[in-house]
């Protein structure tokens, strides 16, 4: 499995710090959670991980190797659900995925295989020619993981989800990426403000105010469980 590490990494808006030296290891092939309030420095860790950002400080190192010596590789193993969706509405969901697969450089007939496979186990196999608008807010997101799986990555990184979903699918979709930690291996990054989306089992980071306040395992955290 694949390991995400970042060491001593900072960020900084002009005066204001939103990380501040903080230094995480993933669990290669588990459920990670990186939980912490709005304003934590949720968002900005994504956009340095996915490349958004320039690192101002620090390191972020994938299996071992700095991310800023083979980004593109780097780029090619990774899958990203941004905490706003970026599906077009007015695009069939196969649409949306075939831009996704292209950008990967896979061939038609790979995505239309891919998006087959993984919109099947996410249980919308028969809403591919559907227009994304058409599906209700569970779905989208499903649809959003399925891109994100679509050229196989090693590592999955999920900013807020489950977001302005009812509990309902707010469980399912956390159901559903733990069962691919769990059945493929992959190494996941949930990044999230509700404590009931972690569990005990589950190694668990906590960002306050840009800072590390916790590492270890969500045992400590639920009191209730
Ligand atoms: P969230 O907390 O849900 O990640 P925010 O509401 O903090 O999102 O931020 C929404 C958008 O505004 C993001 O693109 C973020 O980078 C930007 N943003 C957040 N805080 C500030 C700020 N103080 N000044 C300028 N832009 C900001
Ligand atoms: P989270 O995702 O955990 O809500 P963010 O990374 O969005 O946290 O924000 C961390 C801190 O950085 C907050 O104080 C936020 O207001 C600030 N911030 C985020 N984006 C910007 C931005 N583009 N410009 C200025 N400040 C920002």
């Amino acid at each position: 499995s694949t390991t995400l590490e970042l060491e001593s990494v900072s960020h900084s808006y002009g005066n204001r710090v939103a990380l501040d030296n903080v230094s995480i290891k993933l669990r290669p092939g588990q459920f990670n959670a990186l939980l912490g309030p709005n304003g934590a420095g949720k968002s900005t860790l994504f956009a340095l991980l996915t490349r958004l950002y320039r690192l101002q400080q620090g390191e972020i190192l994938f299996d071992g190797a700095s991310i800023n010596r083979q980004p593109r590789q780097f780029l090619s193993r990774m899958g990203v659900v941004f905490q706003q969706s970026t599906l077009d509405l007015d695009l069939t969901v196969l649409q949306n995925l075939e831009y996704h697969g292209a950008l990967h450089g896979l061939s038609g007939r790979a995505i239309r295989a891919r998006a087959a496979q993984e919109l099947e186990w996410l249980g919308l196999a028969d809403r591919l020619g559907d227009k994304v608008r058409s599906l209700n807010g569970g779905h989208r997101r499903r649809v959003e993981i399925a891109r994100a799986l679509l050229h196989q990555p090693s590592i999955l990184l999920l900013d807020e989800a489950s977001a302005g979903l009812d509990v309902a699918s707010r469980q399912a979709i956390n159901r559903a990426v733990r069962d691919l930690c769990r059945q493929r291996g992959l190494t996941v990054l949930w990044a999230t403000h509700l404590l009931e989306e972690v569990k005990p089992e589950d190694p668990v980071i906590i960002l306050h105010k840009g800072r590390v306040l916790a590492d270890g395992q969500g045992q400590a955290l639920c009191t209730d469980t």
